[in-house]
């Protein structure tokens, strides 16, 4: 099948992109090798496509790094929260026992003087 410039253009993007049937492939493949022009018109296409692709690959890196970074900050701030729990749990709970065996003492110091 002989394609005109107008058609192969148009073309391009479900070429590149792996979309087009086996036929039209074919057909843009000869297109290609004999209309400078359009091959011209395909290296461009294809040289911005890379850029793009670059680009975005850059952008979702970028924001995967910043999302892991975020996740290392909140993972440690809430492994200091939850020492900080268990210090003053342990501080109170020993306070508590500490007031209760003191208290019964005195009672015993006072029982015995009276
Ligand atoms: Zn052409």
């Amino acid at each position: 099948m002989n394609l005109g410039c107008d058609i192969v253009l148009d073309c391009v993007s479900i070429y590149k992109d792996g979309l087009a049937s086996p036929g039209t492939v074919e057909a843009v493949n000869q297109h290609l090798k004999k209309c400078h022009e359009c091959r011209k018109y395909y290296k461009m296409y294809d040289s911005i496509n890379d850029i793009k692709t670059k680009r975005q690959r850059a952008c979702t890196s970028s924001s995967d790094e910043k999302f892991a970074e975020l996740s290392r900050a909140l993972k440690i701030r809430r492994n200091i929260f939850a020492a900080l729990l268990i210090a003053f749990s342990l501080v109170t709970a020993i306070s508590v026992i500490f007031g209760i065996i003191t208290g019964k003492k005195k009672a015993e110091q006072l029982k015995k003087g009276a």
